[in-house]
């Protein structure tokens, strides 16, 4: 995968000075776009292959919880009413608000929980139709701490639940589905929260959305 991300660059630096100076030439625009694609893949290929081979180093501290739903929560709100999704993040059950007072804690590595969660939201986002929702709850308890996406988009087959977690499986894997992906996404947040002693895990029925969960153990002190 390193050999592939240097020539990958060499070509998207030229392409991206092509676009600007011809702006309205979709075919400088279409290799852009899949160059960009491309680089992604590769570069989450690489994640997954250092994490695999256990040469990515955690940094392991105590995460707020409460903190992190709220940062993620403010990052996402924003993409969700671009595309007409009611969003919200709650704590035990209830809305979660800046006069929301509570704190607890996990420890874990921030880059790795951003990854986990920003899979599940970004996921939510995209197979959420517009005027659904999208909930992140964050559940506590005395040992563990749960964070859940929650979406009503069209839910998942029994089939297609037994694939989720695997790398690169897609649930609809036709060359003509209407989603783009590459199906490392969920197989990444399934290594990264195991390396952080969790689990996730996914509840969902056709027709009625899904909920995608990871969890934790709360860090007492
Ligand atoms: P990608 O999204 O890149 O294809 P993921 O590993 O993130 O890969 O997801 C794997 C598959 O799981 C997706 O292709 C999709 O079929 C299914 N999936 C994930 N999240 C959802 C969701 N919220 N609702 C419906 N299907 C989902």
């Amino acid at each position: 995968s390193h050999e592939l991300r240097t020539p990958l660059t060499l070509i998207l630096n030229p392409l991206e000075e092509a676009a600007r100076d011809r702006q309205k030439d979709e075919r400088i625009d279409v290799a852009l776009r899949n160059s960009r694609r491309m680089l992604r893949l590769v570069n989450q290929l690489l994640d997954f292959q250092k994490l695999s081979a256990g040469k990515k180093k955690f940094k392991l501290r105590p995460i707020d919880i409460v903190k992190f739903g709220r940062i993620c929560g403010d990052y996402f709100a924003a993409a969700c009413s671009t595309k007409k999704i009611r969003f919200q993040t709650t704590l035990n059950g209830s809305p979660l608000t800046k006069e929301t007072d509570a704190a607890f804690y996990v420890c874990g590595s921030l880059d790795a929980l951003e990854t986990i969660v920003f899979n599940f939201l970004s996921n939510a986002l995209k197979y959420t139709p517009a005027e659904g929702s999208i909930t992140l709850a964050i559940q506590q308890t005395e040992q563990l701490v749960r964070l859940c996406v929650k979406d009503t988009g069209p839910g998942i087959s029994e089939e297609g639940k037994q694939k989720l977690f695997q790398v690169f499986s897609q649930v609809d894997s036709s060359t003509t589905r209407a989603f783009e992906g590459t199906g490392l996404g969920l197989a990444l947040a399934k290594e990264l929260a195991e390396k952080m002693d969790g689990q996730v895990g996914a509840e969902s029925e056709v027709g009625q959305g899904s909920t995608f969960w990871a969890e934790f153990p709360a860090l007492t002190s």
